[in-house]
């Protein structure tokens, strides 16, 4: 009955950022799952963390990690530092939430002026409307994907990938760039919260080849980088066998997650792919469990 948890998933969202779940849904369903932890990492906000930690309290057998996702500057590809095991009543930590929140707040109505403009007749009412279950927790932020979700309502897109395509992907006519800090701020402002800074799925950084994923690391490691999500469901086998020798060479820690975001990234299912509970057994992870 109770054989011993040999997988956990450090990386998923809730309605407190982009996710479809609450923070305790994903708590739970980690539980009735049998991982052996879970990490909340909703982008640029801790908002989920007290509902899901609290969830937590009532299920023994799952270890609950509070973590974070921040988009940092970098091009070309996508480069998004994941914070594990952070004390959310950190200042630094939440000076750097407030500051994405109010870019956010100066984005969200730009992005919606120029929809307009393109005849899509969507409002903030209808963003907040279609972001739902989460809208009325304190923190949780609104990002483009409550405002494809917005557009899909409004009945001119297909589905959110459509609308994405369409209006509010990059170079999209409606698309308007996030403000973004330098990763080593990031990485200091997790560090300042007592959390593990990791470089998240290597592979949406589009980098040409793993000697430059290498110098970057590297680069990275300069300002702090602690670890690198060597498991996610965008690696093939041999990427993360790769990420895996690459870790392994530069003394990085492995974590690995799902990037679970409930019913709005249905192909994407929690626990999967597998992560081996190891992960936390390694010396520096007892630091932030
Ligand atoms: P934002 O932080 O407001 O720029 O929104 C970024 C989020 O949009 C990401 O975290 C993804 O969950 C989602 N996203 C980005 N590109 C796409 C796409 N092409 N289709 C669906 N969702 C996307
Ligand atoms: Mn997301
Ligand atoms: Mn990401
Ligand atoms: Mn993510």
């Amino acid at each position: 009955m109770n054989a011993p948890r040999r997988f956990v998933d450090l990386h998923t969202h809730s309605t407190a950022s982009d996710g479809a779940d609450t923070p305790a849904e994903v708590v739970r369903l980690a539980d009735r799952l049998r991982l052996a932890a879970v990490a909340l990492t909703d982008h640029d906000t801790t908002a989920g963390l007290a509902e899901a930690r609290a969830a937590a309290r009532d299920l023994p057998a799952l270890r609950f990690v509070a973590g974070v996702e921040v988009s940092a500057a970098f091009s070309p590809g996508t480069l998004h530092v994941l914070g594990l095991g952070i004390d959310e009543s950190s200042a630094e930590l939440q000076d750097m939430a407030a500051r994405f929140r109010a870019a956010r707040q100066e984005r969200n109505p730009k992005i919606i002026a120029r929809l307009q403009a393109l005849g899509v007749p969507v409002d903030m009412d209808d963003v907040l409307a279609a972001a739902g279950g989460g809208g009325d927790r304190p923190g949780r932020i609104i990002s483009r994907v409550h405002v494809a979700e917005a557009i899909v309502r409004a009945g001119f897109a297909a589905d959110r990938k459509d609308a994405f395509t369409r209006y509010v992907g990059a170079g999209a006519a409606a698309y308007v760039p996030k403000e973004r800090m330098e990763a080593g701020e990031i990485i200091a402002a997790i560090h300042a919260a007592a959390g593990a800074a990791v470089m998240a799925h290597p592979t949406q950084l589009q980098l040409d080849g793993l000697t430059e994923l290498e110098r970057l690391t590297r680069r990275l490691m300069d300002v702090g980088l602690d670890g690198i999500e060597v498991y996610h469901g965008d690696h093939t086998n041999e990427q993360t066998r790769q990420y895996l020798d690459l870790a392994c060479r530069l003394g990085l820690l492995i974590t690995g997650g799902s990037d679970y975001h409930g019913a709005g990234k249905p192909d994407v299912s929690l626990g999967r792919p597998v992560v081996p509970a190891s992960v936390l057994r390694e010396p520096w992870a007892s630091c932030w469990l």
